[in-house]
Order: structure tokens, then sequence, then C-alpha cells
């Protein structure tokens, strides 16, 4: 196949500018995007140029090499196009391209493995946060581990970088099985797909390609996240091919004793002895920000709840602030002494019929069973 010209395909000057580069793109590859021409075959091959070139004239180190031995050079530092490779298959290496020139959002957020990349460029964390710290925000130290290319083998895992073409597929990745009439594509199962043959493995890193290094950053948490919230930190992610993807942190926020949080709401459980309920008593209770009153009704129920309003959770994103509903938990006493006891009865006969509710309820309902059971 007839090589073309990076410059010619980007239909600009050699000397131009990476804004002019990036301008050129953008026009290029929206004309050409497989979305914008189904099935065109002729469009698709274009658009894997139009991004084999922007990748290349947009590294100025690329570039550079690019300008003094073509595209042969590149293929020396282990570049390779996406030439005689499916769609599919170099997905990936185009949308985190899409998104560094467009934003996120238009090929969708993916931005997984680079084309021969070992591993994602976006890792994944986990964080434990103390209820107080996801409900007022903290900054904490997170260790974790990235991976970056390994530098004795320049990731290609094998010794002193030393790689050949992998001769099982001629460097295709794939081969082509036969059965009956039908030929399909299968990963070549001695490369897995990258193309080349090691000879010896790099003793550093094993013939992994990648080392792994512990980072210990601080996270700056967000007042109000919550249980499962996911935080991304960019450029804090793996290495590969001179670029770092992103971390995404996810908080894993511990019950506290006493508040129980709903979104933004925060419940608050108050135990109440059946005295205080009866008399309507004023008590304190705890607050997220401190101590509140909570002047409870004469004869206040169970489970009766009472609302504070703006005394909860400050809204992670929209920062408004919930709510704190207090719920009533009447407590008896667990057993009565004589005294107390005469004096419940006391009390409970200084009530008269009042005392007896089931009495004056059911009357209608005695006097209809008592003809019931006449024979
Ligand atoms: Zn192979
Ligand atoms: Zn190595």
């Amino acid at each position: 196949m007839a090589e073309l010209d990076y410059y010619e395909i980007l239909e600009i000057e050699r000397g131009c500018s990476q804004e002019e580069i990036k301008k050129a793109y953008r026009k290029m590859a929206l004309k050409y995007h497989p979305d914008r021409n189904p099935d065109d075959k002729e469009a698709e091959e274009k658009f894997k140029l139009v991004n084999e070139a922007y990748q290349v004239l947009s590294d100025e180190s690329k570039r550079s090499i690019y300008d003094r031995y073509g595209k042969a050079g590149l293929e020396g530092q282990g570049f390779h196009g996406f030439e005689g490779q499916s769609y599919e298959d170099i997905m990936d290496d185009l949308s985190a391209i899409f998104e560094s020139v467009f934003g996120g959002g238009f090929t969708g957020s993916r931005s997984g493995r680079r084309g021969g990349a070992k591993y994602n460029l976006d890792l994944s964390a986990q964080m434990e946060i103390s209820f107080k710290e996801a409900v007022f925000g903290a900054k904490k130290e997170l260790k974790y581990r990235y991976k970056k290319p390994c530098e004795s083998c320049s990731g290609t895992g094998a010794k002193d970088g030393k790689v050949s073409v992998c001769e099982y597929c001629n460097g295709q990745g794939q081969v082509y099985m036969r059965q009956g009439f039908m030929t399909y594509a299968q990963t070549c199962p001695r490369c897995n797909g990258s193309g080349e043959a090691i000879e010896q493995k790099c003793p550093d890193c094993g013939g992994r390609g990648y080392e792994e290094v512990e980072e210990i950053i601080t996270v700056d948490i967000p007042e109000g996240v919550d249980d499962g919230n996911r935080l991304r930190i960019p450029g804090a992610g793996n290495v590969s091919g001179g670029r770092r993807g992103d971390l995404y942190i996810t908080f894993y926020v511990e019950e506290d004793e006493h508040f129980i949080r709903h979104g933004d709401d925060i419940y608050l459980e108050v135990p109440v002895f059946f005295t205080q309920a009866i008399l309507g008593e004023s008590i304190e209770i705890p607050t997220l920000r401190g101590k509140k009153e909570l002047k409870l009704p004469q004869g206040a129920k169970e489970r009766e709840q009472f609302i504070f309003r703006n005394e909860g959770v400050k809204n992670v994103h929209s920062g408004q602030v919930g709510n704190l509903i207090a719920q009533i938990k009447i407590i008896y006493p667990k057993s009565l002494n004589e005294k107390q006891r005469e004096l419940l009865k006391e009390l409970q006969e200084s009530f008269g019929i009042e005392s007896k509710p089931h009495e004056s309820i059911f009357e209608s309902a005695f006097e209809k069973i008592k003809g019931w059971f006449k024979k």
C-alpha cells in the first residue's frame, strides 16, 4: 500500500503549529467519522489515517522523528499505525485521542488500552473514610500503585528491548483459520495479538513490560461525598506511551454509631422515657453541627418524627443542605419497685374512666357478644 504523508492526510503545511494541526484534525475526524459514514469502508480507512497522522503530529517528539526519518523511524520506536487493524481494535485508542481534542462524550468516555499497551491507562482505587470525613470533607493521604513501562526494556518485556516480528502471524497480530469454506481471523496465539516476538524476557520486569510504582497523594475529599461516590484525579493513573491516565477513587464511608445517612438527610433515633413523652419535655439532641433542643409535645408518640431543616448533609453537587430527622423511640421501665408501682396505680386511678379507654370504646361490642352466647 502506498504510504501517504501525514501532512497531506491532514491537508496542512509541514511547518504548521500545533493549533493548526488540532484544527485540521477536528475537521477531518468529523468528516470521516464512522458514525457519519456508516458502512463506508473508504471513509473508515481515511478516518484511521487521519487519527494515525494526528497521533504522530500532535506529539512533538514523534513529529520530529517523523520529519527526519519518516514512518520507518517511528516503527523503530515501537510505534505502529492503525493500518490492517480492525476498527474495534483501535477504538479505545481513538476515543482517547478524541477525548483530548473534543472533550468527553463524543465517542463515549471509554479510555481503555492503547494499541499494544499491556494495561489500561485509567486506574481505580478505593478509599475508606469516616462518616465525619464524608460529611464535612477532609484532606487525606492515599497510598496506591500505578503501572509504568519498564525502563530497562522500554515497555517491550524483551531483554534490552530486543523484539522481532512474530513469525507466526508475520506481525499482524491475527492469524486466519480455515474451516471448510470459511475463513476467519483469530488473535495470534503466539504473540497474543501484539505482532511481536520476544527472544529473551526482560529480567527486570519478568517480561511483563511494566513496573509498579507506589505513590502517595493527598486527596481532597469533597464535602458531602457519599458511600460509593467516585472522584476523578486527572493524570494520576497508569503511564504508557508517554501519557498518563486518570485515577478514579471510590469512597467507602464508615457508618456512624448514631447518625444514619440517607442521601443528604440524616436520621437520628431519640430514646425518650415514657414519662418524658407523656409530659412533653424538652430534651437536648446531638446534630452534625452541635446540639439542638427538641421540644416534645405533650403525649409524643412512638416513632414520631421531628424535622430540623438544613441540619443534614451539604449535597456534594448542588450544595443544598439536607435535613435532620429525629425519630422518637419510647422507652418503658424494665421493672418497677413497690413504690413506683404504687405511684403509677395512684396516677392511673386519678384519670378515672379515661384510664380505661377499652371499656368505653368496646361498650357496644360487649353488649353485642352477650347475645351471641345466650342459649
Ligand atoms: Zn503473532
Ligand atoms: Zn522490562
